[in-house]
């Protein structure tokens, strides 16, 4: 037995034969043209059948993993229509009198470059994008036969395989007959792949960046556990039996929360309680999505900074807030203003040593008295704020004067955009965290000022039990239940309530299905827990009766 590792994307365990992808990347021949004008139309020609193909490529996608997902192939046919795109195609079909398919390849290769280099991962992941059209293009070209489906994907259509290939494009993945394949192994890939988003969504094991992976593994036995990233080759009798094992133990539970899906989170007494995912990244939408998350209830907004060398650009952060918006078509999104500070510093803030970083500059404070990186941050909210159902979220909040001057910087930051030609949506609903007693006792005069509240418990708990939650040794003392946190917050949402506002608990009591009933009987109005708890709680929301 051999054991390879990677990181897996998607969880869940296969045990089967591996079907090596033979991918048919073409290798491409420079050759000189009498007749530019004749390659150019044997171009246009090319790309007329591609949109085609792209065009059936998004019907099917959208009956097998929805319309978010299948946009990718929308975006693939305006990749097609680019005309920077067209412009370096045909001026190489014109200037150096070459072939179509290698005008095609210089190009692919030029713009995967730059891609690749730029600043955002969602932009340098778009690489990808651009030669998947490309190697269409080129097959066209080229008269390949087939529909660009690789080989072994026939061959797993007769019989359960764990497909493994060098990379996996968008492309390949939708076109598989997903019935049968057990899982996906790739030697390359990110979690930020549209691949690994379409893996979480279609719900099947895949591991990928797995180094060691090679094709000489064909048709030979393999584990895929998909949780923890390991695929065991030629796995011996008793790994086989424990992870057969789990696989059942896994299966039968999922197949029962798998049946909630599209079931409403509603009590046996017909209370409803909003159900949103927290994520980190933009690739964690498909997550989101795959567990059917109602929105996004926090999107910690300081990962885009704590992966970057640098402050990240209005551009990069724009990028990020606009595919998260997109990509939710519409539900809500609440995006946190960055939180760093105490547990996570990043190098160039140059953030000073503290004494008790917890209690000290973080969040909300860096953010007012440093407002170049505020506004910035706020610009590329508000100008994404027209690509979906936006809302704003404030960490870290302990006074009303913090959230006037907030709005107040919120007033300015439209202002210029206005006066800069930018639109932003006419309402976006600004809210902030309960994450400090503070907020919670004065939440009666926070309220007026904002659309809505959600309770941090991470912090909630730190601060009200003056346990640092980054202390083992505090647990014993760390009462989750104490009766103080569930008090503070029974105010603010009291309080939220009086004044006409909604509130929610993003932080991880949020999917502690004991206080569930708690929540619903103090009248939380929304529970946002990470993507995997989603289909928990709702199981537990429909068990309760409120009164
Ligand atoms: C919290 O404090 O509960 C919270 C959701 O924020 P974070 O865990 O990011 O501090
Ligand atoms: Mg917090």
């Amino acid at each position: 037995m051999e054991v390879l590792n990677g990181k897996g994307v998607c969880d869940g365990i296969a045990i089967g034969r591996i079907s090596f992808l033979k991918q048919h990347h073409a290798v491409v021949q420079r050759t000189r043209v009498e007749d530019p004008a004749a390659e150019q139309a044997r171009f246009e020609q090319a790309r007329d059948k591609a949109a085609q193909e792209l065009s059936q490529l998004y019907r099917k996608a959208l009956r097998e993993v929805g319309e978010t997902n299948a946009g990718i192939f929308d975006i693939h046919r305006m990749m097609l229509e680019d005309e920077d795109y067209n412009e370096s195609v045909e001026n190489l079909i014109h200037t150096q009198r070459v072939n179509a398919e290698y005008a095609v390849a210089v190009t692919s290769d030029n713009f995967a470059d730059m891609f690749s280099s730029m600043d955002s991962e969602y932009m340098r992941a778009r690489a990808q994008d651009v030669r998947d059209v490309s190697n269409r293009l080129i097959r066209l070209l080229s008269g390949s036969a087939g529909n660009g489906v690789p080989e072994a994907a026939a061959e797993a259509e007769s019989e359960g395989r764990i497909l493994c290939a060098d990379d996996l494009t968008p492309s390949e993945t939708v076109q598989l007959d997903k019935t049968h394949v057990l899982a996906f192994v790739t030697r390359h890939g990110s979690a930020n792949s549209h691949t690994a988003i379409l893996a979480r969504t279609m719900g099947i094991p895949a591991v990928v960046g797995v180094k060691d992976l090679t094709d000489a593994w064909d048709g030979q036995m393999a584990a895929v556990d998909g949780s923890q990233g390991i695929v065991y080759m030629e796995p011996d009798r008793e790994t086989t039996t424990a992870l057969l094992v789990r696989q059942e133990e896994a299966e039968k539970y999922r197949a029962r929360l798998r049946a909630l899906k599209g079931k409403e989170n509603r009590t046996r007494d017909g209370r409803t309680v909003q159900l949103y995912a927290n994520i980190g990244a933009p690739e964690d939408i498909g997550a989101a999505l795959f567990n059917d998350a109602g929105g996004i209830g926090l999107f910690r907004s300081e990962f885009l900074y704590l992966r970057s060398d640098d402050y990240p650009s209005e551009l990069t952060q724009y990028a990020a807030y606009r595919k998260i918006l997109e990509s939710m078509a519409g539900k809500k999104v609440i995006i946190r203003t960055l939180d760093i500070g105490a547990d996570k510093q990043i190098g160039y803030f140059g953030l000073g040593k503290e004494e008790n970083p917890a209690l000290g500059y973080r969040a909300i404070r860096i953010c007012l008295t440093r407002p170049d990186i505020f506004k910035t941050q706020l610009r590329a909210l508000y100008r994404a704020s027209v690509c979906g159902n936006l809302a704003i979220m404030f960490p870290m909040i302990t006074s009303l004067k913090e959230v006037l001057q907030i709005r107040e910087i919120i007033a300015q930051v439209k202002a210029e955009l206005t006066a800069e030609g930018f639109r932003y949506a006419d309402h976006v609903e600004i809210g902030i965290m309960i994450e400090t007693p503070a907020a919670a006792l004065i939440s009666d005069r926070l309220a007026p000022e904002v659309d809505f509240f959600s309770v941090g418990t991470n912090d909630l708990i730190q601060y009200t039990l003056a346990c640092d939650r980054q202390n083992p040794l505090l647990e014993p003392f760390c009462d989750t239940h104490h009766e103080a946190i569930l008090r503070l917050i029974g105010m603010a949402t009291e309080a939220a309530h009086r004044h006409g506002k909604w509130i929610g608990i993003c932080g991880e009591l949020g999917s502690d299905t004991s206080l569930t009933e708690q929540w619903l009987r103090m009248g939380i109005d929304e529970l946002s827990v990470s993507p995997s708890q989603i289909l928990r709680v709702r199981e537990k929301i429909r068990s309760i009766t409120v009164e």
